[in-house]
């Protein structure tokens, strides 16, 4: 175990208190002798039965016993971002004083005469919108970022007031013309032409030389902040690579250098393996609710061959994600029978011009709900001041989202 040792870095060493009491993956959770807190993170055998699309055939390994090993508060780590998430399965019981919501209503109209993303609507920078068929691009007009190289910043009075000139472009990319659509009521093959819009899209800005990073991001539902219901997603192309692709390329390039394995591979026959966590698969991609999951419903989209940006996909696998896709946010609506709010968003390789072998293609998935429609969860009080907790159990996360049938509950006309 010299090996294991040496992966004892200093963060998880900062985290412990500096007592090297841990060694990854396997005491770390737990330094007690409860055998059930096991962490198999070194994955003994594939699951055969798993290549079958059927998720009846993984081994799922859940029930009672399953339950009762993670009835206690603990804390999980997550190798992917480097940090803990604290479980409190106990809790579900308490009593609920907030609020109490009520189903939403799903929005009705095909065209939104006020909408700045409907076909041959006029935006509110002045330029008008084509009449659509399909998918549609254009220059955010709201930008966070700007493309002109910038003025360089004056150099601060003092270090600790750091500040750098950033640049970046902002697109907007409409799903579909059709306002009321969201991503779980629109069809593979309209959901595949997304898929190849974004490849395309990413194969033109990490084309452009000063271009670091490509963030395609979806917010869905009011209560993420989406002003507009529009089926679109934005795409943030900048000239750096921002903190949580950044943070995934150390553990991952850290992980490879140790082992000389992907960190997502090995994640991901980890979790076929144990089956427990996982909610669904295709043929080309594995849905999950990861181990180390902070937001109640929280998923994680795993490619099954290793690859690290869309450009790379195979039309099969272009098919595979509109499938995984439609699929995963469908249970996702049906689930509490709403329209559910998200942000969901692809980790992909940065565009550096360096090679990274050690990055491995995924979607995350955030959504706020917690018990209803309009309950949600709040990340606030200890979250904001400690670290981020959670109630329910990925494991029962993933149980619940299992359960639920992949024909919307609102079908469409
Ligand atoms: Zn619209
Ligand atoms: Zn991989
Ligand atoms: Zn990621």
């Amino acid at each position: 175990m010299a090996g294991a040792e040496s992966i004892l870095n200093k963060s998880i060493l900062a985290r412990n208190g500096g007592l090297p009491r841990s060694v990854y993956g396997r005491t770390i959770l737990a330094p007690s002798t409860n055998a059930g807190w096991f962490f198999p993170i070194q994955n003994t055998g594939r699951c055969d039965a798993a290549k079958d699309p059927s998720v009846q055939h993984l081994r799922m390994g859940f029930g009672e016993s399953m339950e009762k090993k993670w009835q206690n508060p603990h804390r999980r780590w997550n190798s992917l971002r480097q940090a803990w998430v604290m479980v409190s399965p106990h809790r579900t019981q308490r009593p609920w004083l907030g609020e109490v919501g009520q189903t939403a209503v799903p929005p009705g109209a095909a065209y939104d005469p006020e909408c700045y993303l409907c076909p041959g609507n006029k935006r509110a920078g002045g330029d008008q919108n084509p009449a659509y068929e399909s998918v549609f691009s254009f220059v955010n007009d709201y930008a966070a970022l700007l493309p002109e190289a910038p003025p360089t910043v004056e150099a601060p009075a003092s270090p600790l007031l750091a500040a750098e000139a950033v640049r970046g472009i902002c697109k907007v990319l409409c799903f579909h013309p059709d306002h009321s659509l969201t991503v779980a009521r629109m069809t593979r093959e309209e959901i595949r032409c997304v898929v190849d819009a974004w490849a395309q899209e990413h194969q033109e800005l990490a084309a452009l030389d000063w271009i670091q990073y490509v963030q395609i991001f979806e917010n869905r539902g009011a209560m993420m902040g989406a002003s507009n219901p529009h089926p679109h997603c934005q795409i943030w192309s900048t000239g750096f690579v921002p903190d949580e692709p950044a943070a995934e390329t150390a553990a991952q390039k850290e992980h490879l250098a140790r082992t000389g394995h992907c960190l997502l591979c090995d994640y991901l026959e980890t979790e076929r393996a144990a089956g427990e966590r996982v909610i669904f698969e295709n043929e080309y991609f594995t849905a999950l609710v990861p181990w180390w999951a902070v937001w109640p419903f929280e998923v994680l989209l795993l490619s099954r061959r290793h690859m690290g940006a869309l450009p790379e996909f195979t039309s099969g696998e272009r098919s595979g994600l509109a499938d995984a896709l439609k699929r995963m946010t469908t249970r996702y609506d049906n689930l509490f029978a709403t329209s559910f709010p998200y942000t969901m968003g692809f980790h992909q390789t940065p565009t550096t011009g360096e090679a990274h072998p050690e990055w491995h293609f995924h979607a995350h998935f955030y959504p706020p709900l917690l018990r209803s429609a309009t309950v949600r969860k709040y990340m606030v009080g200890f979250e904001m001041l400690g670290m981020p907790q959670r109630d329910i159990t990925a494991e029962s996360a993933a149980e619940r989202l299992r359960a639920c049938a992949e024909e919307h509950f609102w079908p469409r006309l």
